[in-house]
């Protein structure tokens, strides 16, 4: 007889993770504005979010989108999103990517 995969007790704290997983998805989109749903961008915005790794909450306070030289609040957007010049779309004034270039 061979050994299971995962004791009992594993496989009950993985479950409680993936039962979780929807409860932390909502926490962290309730801070965070999507400013573009994702299932609405074309295959070509969405590879290029991915390749400059545009991250909806920058993880450097001093980098976020509403800093950067490419971003403008267009008229009528809410408070927590804008305009991106390089991605052109939208997204969070507080998100990143590596194109960041500070506004001069
Ligand atoms: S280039 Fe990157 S950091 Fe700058 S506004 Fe666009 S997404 Fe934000």
């Amino acid at each position: 007889m061979t050994e299971p995969a995962f004791t009992r007790r594993e496989l009950l704290q993985r479950g409680g993770l993936i039962a979780a997983a929807p409860l932390l998805h909502a926490c962290d989109t309730a801070v965070t504005a999507l400013c573009a749903d994702p299932d609405f961008l074309s295959r070509g915005e969405e590879q290029m979010r991915k390749t400059l790794q545009y991250s909806e909450r920058s993880t450097t306070a001093a980098q976020v989108c509403s800093s950067c030289q490419f971003f403008s609040v267009a008229v009528g957007e809410g408070q927590e999103c804008g305009h991106c010049n390089i991605l052109d779309g939208r997204v969070n004034q507080l998100a990143h990517c590596t194109s960041w270039a500070l506004r001069s």
